[in-house]
């Protein structure tokens, strides 16, 4: 099994690192049952197995594709991370209480896994998802600034902010470099003696036993739990199960040149931001090391297949945002497009992840429903998840059960 040198993890970056991580051939991979398989290399498999590795677990990572692959919900270039949830405590705790451990992957890592680029909501007028953010962050000791349109406007000029009113501002928070992220946690999984290995897992009811599941090729791995954290992939892993629970959204992201020189959209000036905009919801990053400025639509696309679904963006989407940009941020309205990508959200019914025991399997945890908003919570949806496994979880949340995962989508999370 390859691993690697902290050397080539700090000097190279998580990119070089990983791609010394040669997928493993079998031969190499050390046939003993091992104490947990995780499948789905994406942020949140990658954190439970470090989390279960850090437990002393001996731990397998299996991926079919790769780390924060391309098509996986965890590769694209960034995510934001924000506290602000409305009313919604579990999440505003659950991302505060990951960003230290975000930040301290950011220090270890050869380049930053994390930006404090800051964030910014904005909408009319103080509603009640302002509301709530603003009561739970004070009683809960977080920092907000909450912007009247006066403050808005002088604190960023390069936005337009006709008709609105209010903002909030998370200072301490911003944006996480998503497939660096992944990658680099693999990395360090890998030379924490934790193995990686390149293959598709089958169905689990292909399995010959509780202990063991089967790869693509025929062979056999056996351990005595088994995490699948397969993001938009899970309803394939669970048809009958999770077939029409997982609602995997076509979702397009586009990156922007803004003219030679200009720097009102370079991080420290412009922050990761969301415009309400009456409930359909844009919201978009600065030039993040220079790939420029990022631009999406947070409305749920149609259904996507992610793994025969068409990833060429659309003349309407790029339209949408276009005519947004000429509202929001004029001066980049007809400015090229440099990058578009399509990804997709592998949302749950309502928006609350899913992290829960198999109802017949009692050995396997599935992990996902990131809806949308989950990569922030890796760090805290993998401590959850490994507790889980390790039978440490003392006070299961019920909104994380299978039994509250229903099979009509009525998003309610933001
Ligand atoms: C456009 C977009 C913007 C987003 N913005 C944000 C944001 O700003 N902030 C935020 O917090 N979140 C955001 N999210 C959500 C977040 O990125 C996802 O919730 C999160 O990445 C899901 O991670 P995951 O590990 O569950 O899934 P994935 O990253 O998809 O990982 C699942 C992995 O399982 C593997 N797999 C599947 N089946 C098998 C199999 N049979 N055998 C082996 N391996 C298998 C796949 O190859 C894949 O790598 C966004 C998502 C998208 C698409």
């Amino acid at each position: 099994m390859k691993t690697i040198s902290r050397r080539s993890l700090l000097l190279s970056g998580a990119g070089a690192a990983v791609a010394s991580l040669a997928p493993a051939s079998l031969a190499s991979v050390p046939r003993r049952p091992w104490d947990t398989v995780v499948v789905g290399a994406g942020v949140f498999g990658a954190w439970t197995a470090k989390r279960l590795q850090e437990a002393g677990q001996s731990v397998h990572l299996l991926d079919a594709w790769g780390p924060a692959h391309s098509r996986a919900s965890s590769g694209g270039e960034s995510r934001m991370i924000r506290a602000g949830y409305g009313a919604d405590e579990i999440y505003t705790r659950m991302a505060w209480d990951s960003l230290p451990e975000w930040r301290a992957l950011s220090e270890r890592s050869g380049l930053p896994v994390f930006h404090e680029t800051g964030i910014l909501f904005f909408a009319p007028r103080i509603d009640d998802y302002f509301r709530g953010s603003i009561e739970v962050h004070r009683r809960l000791g977080f920092p907000i600034e909450v912007l009247d349109g006066a403050a808005l406007r002088r604190r960023f000029p390069m936005i337009d902010f006709a008709g609105i009113e209010a903002g909030l501002y998370e200072p301490r928070f911003g944006a996480l470099m998503a497939r660096r992220a992944v990658q680099t946690l693999v990395a360090e999984f890998a030379f924490a003696g934790g193995t990686y290995q390149q293959e598709a897992v089958r169905p689990l009811a292909d399995a010959p036993h509780r202990n063991a599941i089967l790869l693509a090729s025929g062979a056999m791995i056996e351990a005595n739990a088994f995490v699948f954290a397969c993001g938009p992939w899970l309803g394939k892993l669970f048809p009958d199960l999770l077939g029409r629970r997982i609602f995997p959204t076509r979702q397009e992201v586009f990156f922007f040149a803004p003219d030679a020189g200009d720097s009102s959209y370079a991080p420290g000036r412009l922050p990761g931001w969301a415009d309400f905009n009456g409930g359909d919801i844009y919201y978009g990053f600065p030039d993040l090391e220079s790939r420029g400025f990022k631009i999406a639509h947070d409305a749920h696309g149609p259904r996507i297949d992610p793994d025969t679904g068409d990833r060429t963006y659309s003349a309407q989407a790029l339209a949408d945002v276009r005519a947004f940009m000429a509202r929001r941020f004029p001066r980049l309205a007809d400015r090229p497009l440099t990058e578009a990508r399509v990804c997709q959200y592998e949302n749950s019914s309502n928006g609350d992840f899913l992290i829960d025991r198999h109802p017949v399997h009692e050995n396997a945890v599935l992990v996902g429903g990131g809806s949308g908003h989950g990569f922030k919570h890796g760090p805290a949806v993998g401590r959850y998840a490994a507790d889980l496994v390790l039978g440490r979880l003392t006070t299961p949340e019920p909104r994380f059960s299978l039994a509250t995962k229903a099979e009509q989508a009525n998003r309610a999370v933001h």
